[in-house]
């Protein structure tokens, strides 16, 4: 089965096309620079695709270039917000597309996106199943005691405030792959997961279901991440606008000047690790504050799934900073945790156990493929009766 798998930004489309049943990637690529530059086109200036549907226009010649004639059976989306209706991927309605358009004020940098992208395949491809995988599905287990913040309920009634959650496809999908390295049933996985890329979360399994994450009403919740802060005080925002600062700056400086950047000036965990490892004392704080707060979440979320039975790392920086791992497995030496030196300094693609024989409990290292989840899902959506 030919999938088209589609991540659609608001100046990009990211796509991919998938053979699910031989599970490999025939074709992947990126259009950039939607709808910018067609101002006044000056000397120079780059023009993109006017919108959406044109984008899809260069997608559909890149497909007929690349692979010639074939036949796409489905589209898989990803979409960032399912909000409180979608815990599984579903089969895409105009009824749906619309559901997933009220759910723009959740996610007004995403959602918008994703409609504009599913429109235009819809106007293009009409017969083509379309198929929605949202980000924060897999986190709709969350029991009520760790979805709610401690604030008036009417904030909840009325403008939807609670945590959801994100990464939830790449947490579902390396669920699945945690269990079967460790060679048991997937509703029997209680562990801890860390998905550290740009973004970064940490979700808590127990029984294969997510009970807990540390991203919350927003992607900025939690982890250190490349640009954002995650957790602090929301007392802090408080303070600036009262010192002057506008919405859009404080907006800008906790989702794009934070996280590693804020810390040590530079987003990228193998140039900070580079700094910190040259004596760079402002990028060793940075791996130390972010370690820091990701060995205190791993600890609570031990809690949360009532023992976990495996720490597992995932994602550009979990998959390949065996230095960045050590700095957090150092942290939980109290829970029993030992890393094994030389299988954390292994460079490979392969899902692996990186600690000692005798750590109270394994950590792993199991690469993510968000695009092959939602061509995956997709499928199993389509194909279903
Ligand atoms: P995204 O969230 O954009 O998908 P990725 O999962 O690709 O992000 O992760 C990007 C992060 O992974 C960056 O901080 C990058 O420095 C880090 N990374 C990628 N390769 C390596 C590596 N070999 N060593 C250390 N860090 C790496």
């Amino acid at each position: 089965m030919l999938v088209l798998v589609i991540n659609s930004g608001s100046s990009s489309l990211k796509y991919q096309v998938r053979d699910v049943t031989a599970e490999k990637v025939l074709l992947e690529g990126l259009v950039e620079k939607i709808g910018v530059g067609n101002g006044g086109g000056g000397d120079g200036e780059v023009l993109g695709p006017k919108d959406h549907a044109e984008a899809l226009e260069l997608v559909d010649a890149a497909i007929t270039a690349e692979l010639g004639g074939v036949r796409l059976e489905a589209v898989g989306h990803r979409v960032v917000h399912g909000g409180e209706r979608f815990g599984e991927p579903v089969l895409i309605t105009s009824e749906i597309t619309r559901a997933i358009e009220r759910l723009n004020p959740l996610a007004p940098l995403h959602n918008p996106a994703s409609v504009l992208g599913i429109r235009a395949i819809a106007k293009k491809w009409p017969d083509l199943p379309q198929v929605a995988v949202f980000d924060t599905a897999f986190h709709r287990t969350l029991p009520e005691y760790a979805w709610r913040y401690a604030i008036p309920d009417s904030l909840y009634t009325n403008h939807g405030i609670r945590r959801y959650g994100f990464h939830g496809t790449s947490h579902a999908y390396v669920t699945q792959q945690a269990a079967a390295l460790l060679q048991i049933p997937v509703g029997e996985f209680d562990g801890v997961i860390a998905h550290l890329g740009n973004g970064a979360s940490v979700a808590a399994i127990q029984g294969g279901l997510s009970v807990d994450t540390s991203m919350g009403f927003t992607p900025l919740e939690g982890l250190v991440m490349g640009t954002r802060s995650g957790d602090l005080d929301p007392s802090i925002l408080v303070f600036l606008s009262r010192a002057g600062w506008s919405v859009e700056d404080i907006d800008t400086l906790l989702n794009r000047e934070s996280g590693l950047k804020g810390l040590a000036g530079d987003n990228d965990m193998r140039s900070v690790v580079e700094q910190a490892e040259a004596g760079n004392p402002r990028a060793a704080m940075a791996l130390a504050v972010a370690s820091y707060r990701l060995a205190k979440y791993i600890g609570g979320y031990h809690v949360a799934v009532g023992g976990a039975r495996a720490v597992v790392f995932t994602a550009g920086i979990g998959e390949n900073s065996s230095q960045f791992r050590a700095l957090v497995v150092e942290r939980l030496g109290a829970l029993g945790i030992r890393l094994d030196a030389e299988l954390n300094g292994v460079r490979s693609k392969e899902a692996r156990v990186i600690s000692t024989l005798s750590s109270a409990i394994p950590v792993l290292v199991i690469p993510t493929d968000e695009e092959r989840a939602i061509a995956e899902a997709t499928a199993a959506v389509v194909g279903a009766p």
